[in-house]
C-alpha cells in the first residue's frame, strides 16, 4: 500500500463533491510536473491525506487505480490546464478534528523522504498537487489521527491494514535473508512492530489483568488466546484474540497449565500444586468474562490445553 498527500485548494470543493482527484497531464505550455504524473502511482486501497488550507481535513481512499480522464465537468473555471488528465475516484472520510500541521513539523520533516515530499525545510507545503507520504510518516499522521479524532479511526481501520502491511513486510524481509527458527522469527516480528498496537487497543478495552488486579501498564501482557504462530495476520490483530494478563498469568496461560471453560470458568491442570498455585495466585473459583468472538479463540485454547 502507498501513501500521499494532495493538497486540494482551487478543487477542494469540486472534485469533494465528486468523490474524486484529478490533475492535469500537462499545462497550457506543454509542461509535465511530479505531482501530476504522480497520480499514475495510485492504486486501489492507497491512502491519500487530504490538505486544505493548511491542514489535514480528510481522509481519502482510492476506490479504483488511476486512469486517464479528462478534466470532469466542474473543474472548467480552472482552466489553466490541458484538458487532458489523470483521475481517481476516492472515498472521502472527514476528520471531525482537522488537524494543523504546524504543530507536527519537527515530526513531519524528520518522517518524510527527502524526495516529492509535501512539506519543505520553511515548514510549509510544497507547491503542487499530489506528494508521496513515507510509511513512517503516514503512521505519524494515523498517530495524530487517533489521538485526535477517536472516531474516524473505527471507521478506516487503517492501522491494522498498516501494522498488516508491516508484518508482510517483515515477513518477506526476513524470509529472504535468513533461515531463522519459527519462535526467533515470530519474536522479530512482535518486536519490531512492536507488541504495542496490540496492546493499545486492548487497553481501550480492559484496564487491567483479567485474573487479578494488576493495572499498571507497564507489567500487562496483550496474551494471544490463539497464538501468534498459530494464527493468521487477521487473527495476529484480532483485539478479541487477546487477553490482557500480568506476567504471571500470562505465563500460565501461555503455557497451558491453565485454560477457560464455556462458561469462562478457569480450569487449571492437575500438575500444579497447590502452593504453586497460591504463590502465583490462581484459584478453582476464578471466572472471565468472554464474548463470542473471544469464545470462539477460547475453543482451540481449551482444545490444546485439554490435549497434553
Ligand atoms: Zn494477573
Amino acid at each position: 500500500m502507498n501513501y500521499f498527500l494532495v493538497f486540494q485548494n482551487k478543487s477542494y470543493e469540486e472534485e469533494r463533491k465528486g468523490g474524486y482527484l484529478w490533475a492535469p497531464q500537462k499545462n497550457k505550455n506543454g509542461q509535465t510536473f511530479h505531482h501530476w504524473t504522480d497520480m499514475t502511482l495510485i492504486r486501489k486501497g492507497d491512502i491519500i491525506f487530504n490538505s486544505f488550507n493548511g491542514k489535514l481535513v480528510s481522509v481519502l481512499t482510492a476506490q479504483a487505480n488511476c486512469q486517464e480522464h479528462e478534466r470532469p465537468t466542474g473543474l472548467e473555471q480552472l482552466d489553466l490546464w490541458e484538458r487532458d488528465g489523470w483521475l481517481v475516484d476516492v472515498e472521502y472520510s472527514d476528520l471531525e478534528q482537522p488537524i494543523t500541521y504546524k504543530k507536527y513539523m519537527e515530526g513531519i520533516l524528520k518522517l518524510q523522504d527527502n524526495k516529492y515530499a509535501p512539506f519543505n525545510k520553511s515548514l510549509r507545503g510544497n507547491t503542487g498537487y499530489l506528494f508521496r507520504v513515507s510509511k513512517e510518516l503516514a503512521n505519524f499522521f494515523f498517530e495524530i489521527i487517533e489521538a485526535t479524532n477517536p472516531f474516524l479511526r473505527k471507521k478506516l481501520q487503517t492501522e491494522d491494514n498498516l501494522q498488516l502491511e508491516n508484518i508482510k513486510q517483515i515477513e518477506n524481509d526476513l524470509n529472504s535473508i535468513i533461515i531463522l527458527e519459527k519462535t526467533e522469527k515470530e519474536t522479530i516480528i512482535k518486536s519490531r512492530i512492536g507488541q504495542s498496537a496490540f496492546k493499545k487497543a486492548l487497553l481501550t478495552i480492559e484496564k487491567k489483568c483479567r485474573l487479578c488486579g494488576v493495572r499498571d501498564e507497564r507489567f500487562l501482557v496483550a496474551s494471544h488466546i490463539k497464538p501468534w504462530s498459530e494464527s493468521n495476520n487477521q487473527e495476529r490483530l484480532d483485539v478479541d484474540n487477546g487477553l490482557l494478563l500480568c506476567p504471571n498469568h500470562d505465563a500460565l496461560f501461555d503455557k497451558r497449565y491453565i485454560s477457560f471453560d464455556e462458561t469462562g470458568k478457569i480450569m487449571v491442570k492437575q500438575s500444579l500444586e497447590a502452593t504453586t498455585k497460591m504463590f502465583l495466585n490462581i484459584n478453582d473459583t476464578m471466572r472471565i468474562k468472554l464474548n463470542e468472538r473471544q469464545q470462539n479463540y477460547m475453543k482451540w485454547h481449551r482444545e490444546k490445553f485439554s490435549e497434553n
